[in-house]
């Protein structure tokens, strides 16, 4: 099965795709999870892309599309994935389409998640995440049950730095410019499907199940 999810940052497309990848038993396919791990192992890519990243702008597409080009052939990739954060510009779409028939699939379903302004900037300022396991808590919804430690794998939790307020504005900025665009650029295909994302996590997954048993898809 093979997903797309669209959205601003802070719709929840990293919580409903962990959601979908236990489900499903797909990968989940974050390029936002894959750059900080190339910032954090300070690779070649992630020299590169740190300085767009802490600046709350979009990595060049050359880069991205290089990227997920070559995470796609990974053998867990095999049986589908969903996609986080991925396609992010109309040309990096556009390069997807290649990928997917490169691979010879179609896409099952496009989510794209609608929050508010309200939901998107209270869910990234309370947003903390485990250092080891990733997992994401949130200050006041989810919270840890000891503060600033993971109750999966007691690693630290961190927030992350682009979630700090004034990135935050810049990325919404670049989201609106340049991302939302991909609402119209998908929206004509049978397989899209608007979420409500100002409902809680679980209550998005009930309706994005709802709609993957629609395209024959129950998991
Ligand atoms: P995310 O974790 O998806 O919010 O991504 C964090 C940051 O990584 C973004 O603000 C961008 O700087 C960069 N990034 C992630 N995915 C992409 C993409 N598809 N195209 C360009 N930049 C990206």
């Amino acid at each position: 099965m093979y997903i797309i999810l669209l959205g601003a940052p802070g719709a929840g497309k990293g919580t409903l795709a962990k959601m979908i990848e236990k489900k499903f038993g797909i990968s989940h396919l974050s390029t936002g999870d894959i750059l900080r791990d190339n910032v954090n192992r300070k690779t070649c890519v992630g020299n590169q892309a740190k300085e767009y990243m802490n600046n709350g702008k979009l990595v060049p597409d050359d880069i991205m599309i290089q990227m997920v080009k070559g995470r796609v052939l990974e053998e867990d990739c095999k049986t589908g994935f969903v996609l986080d954060g991925f396609p992010r510009t109309i040309e990096q779409a556009e390069a997807l389409e290649l990928i997917f028939n490169g691979l010879n699939v179609t896409i099952d379903a496009v989510l794209n998640l609608k929050a508010s302004q309200e939901t998107i900037i209270e869910r990234l300022s309370g947003r903390i995440i485990c250092n080891g396991c990733e997992v994401i808590y949130h200050t006041e919804n989810i919270p840890p049950k000891f503060e600033g430690k993971c109750d999966k794998c007691g690693d630290k939790l961190y927030q992350r730095d682009d979630d700090k307020k004034d990135v935050v504005k810049k990325r919404l900025i670049v989201y609106k410019t340049r991302t939302k665009k991909l609402i119209s650029y998908y929206e004509r295909q049978n397989s899209f499907y608007e979420i409500d994302a100002n409902k809680k996590a679980d209550e998005m997954f009930v309706e994005v199940c709802k709609n993957l048993e629609k395209v024959g898809k129950s998991g």
